[in-house]
């Protein structure tokens, strides 16, 4: 019964859309908006014309507090039920992903911390009071372990964020030492990849940040790689959870069940790189394979939103990205796309597209 119940909570996918604050010079250009977010209906309006309907809708006052209530609270607590998720970001260069999703790095003003760090605080927390309890329950079960990744995908290749060496390879001629694969546990897991054990929320905000660090060093010697690159920043939850015993010899802690999820924090490459035309030489390989990761993304989430395409074939393995996400994309797992848009006018062709994008999710 509860199984049935939570199967379907289980494999939705849900679309929200933030839209940004004009920036100070934007208001100095006087710049134009063009878009009305309608709070009651979920809905963007576009160009006063165009409505489109979400699961959730952001105003560019919504602060991120509102956002990880509204959106990302109970995904977090559904992985203390063994349900992984993937988060993701949405949207054109310069639209708020990496504010929305949070790069680790810290703010003068605490209320400004995006997504990221909120769900390692909430995690840890929770760890917390899931040991307490425990306690006082008498029942002696395993800590909680907390395991992160960060890597990036660049032009169809994997990069792990927490080895330099690594990180300054993609620079250089690239050998594949990183391919996704499913283990003997039917776990998605990428070759070579650093994990980091980790035991406190102090801890793995340290990661995050080292990862964004080393993201954006890369970047500035490359062109600006990180608009054309998604970074991936995953959390695994391990425990152990007592469960009723029907054998009435038993007591509740002698059965355990091994309860592990993953979450992916995913700040996508920039959309406006789906349309790239033109280019020549590496650009235009980039441009190709960026492409595809974001193309494939589209075309998976479309048919994971669709109950008519449920049985349809989803096409996991046609991109690194989407290949990696398998496992928290679809089946047991919730997938929540926070599509970001620019409110001015000069964007509005990319908005739009933005607004097609996220709309496939619904
Ligand atoms: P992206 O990662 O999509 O390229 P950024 O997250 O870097 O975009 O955002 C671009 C700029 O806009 C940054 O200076 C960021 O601080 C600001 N910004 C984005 N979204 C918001 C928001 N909701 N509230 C306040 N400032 C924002
Ligand atoms: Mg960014």
């Amino acid at each position: 019964m509860e199984q049935n119940n939570n199967k379907e909570i289980a494999s939705c996918v849900k679309a929200a859309v933030r839209v940004r604050p004009l920036s100070s010079s934007e208001k100095q250009d006087l710049c134009q908006t063009c878009v009305e977010v309608q709070r009651s209906t979920n809905e963007i309006i576009l160009a006063n014309s165009t409505a489109f309907t979400f699961d959730y809708v952001f105003l560019p006052e919504a602060n991120q507090d509102d956002l990880y209530k509204e959106c990302v609270h109970d995904m977090i607590e559904g992985c203390f039920q063994g349900y992984s998720a993937s988060i993701l970001a949405y949207g054109q260069t310069g639209s708020g992903k990496t504010f929305t999703m949070g790069s680790g790095i810290e703010y003068m003003d605490p209320t400004k911390e995006g997504i990221i760090p909120r769900a390692i605080i909430h995690i840890f927390q929770r760890c917390a009071s899931y040991e307490r309890q425990a306690e006082e329950q008498n029942i002696s079960l395993a800590k909680c372990v907390v395991s992160c990744q960060f890597i990036e995908i660049y032009n169809e290749q994997i990069f792990d964020l927490f080895n330099k060496e690594n990180i300054d390879c993609r620079t250089q001629k690239h050998v594949d030492k990183h391919v996704v694969f499913e283990n003997t546990n039917g776990e998605i897991t990428v070759s070579n990849i650093t994990t980091r054990f980790v035991t406190s929320a102090n801890e793995t905000l340290e990661c995050l940040k080292e990862g964004a660090l080393s993201r954006t060093t890369a970047a500035t010697r490359m062109n600006n790689v990180s608009s054309r690159s998604h970074a991936i920043f995953t959390v695994t939850l391990q425990f152990d959870r007592a469960v009723q015993s029907t054998n009435s010899t038993a007591t509740s802690s002698d059965i355990r069940e091994h309860i592990r999820a993953k979450i992916h924090f995913v700040d996508l490459a920039g959309s406006e790189s789906l349309k790239r035309t033109g280019a020549t030489g590496l650009r235009a390989k980039e441009g190709i394979s960026i492409n595809s990761g974001l193309l494939v993304l589209g075309n998976v989430i479309s048919v994971l939103g669709d109950p008519l395409k449920k049985a349809a074939h989803v096409p996991y393995r046609d991109s690194k990205l989407t290949r990696l996400l398998q496992d928290s994309l679809g089946g047991n797992s919730r997938t929540l796309m926070i599509a970001c848009i620019s409110p001015v006018d000069r964007d509005f062709s990319e908005t739009k597209s933005t607004l097609n994008y996220a709309q496939r999710a619904r």
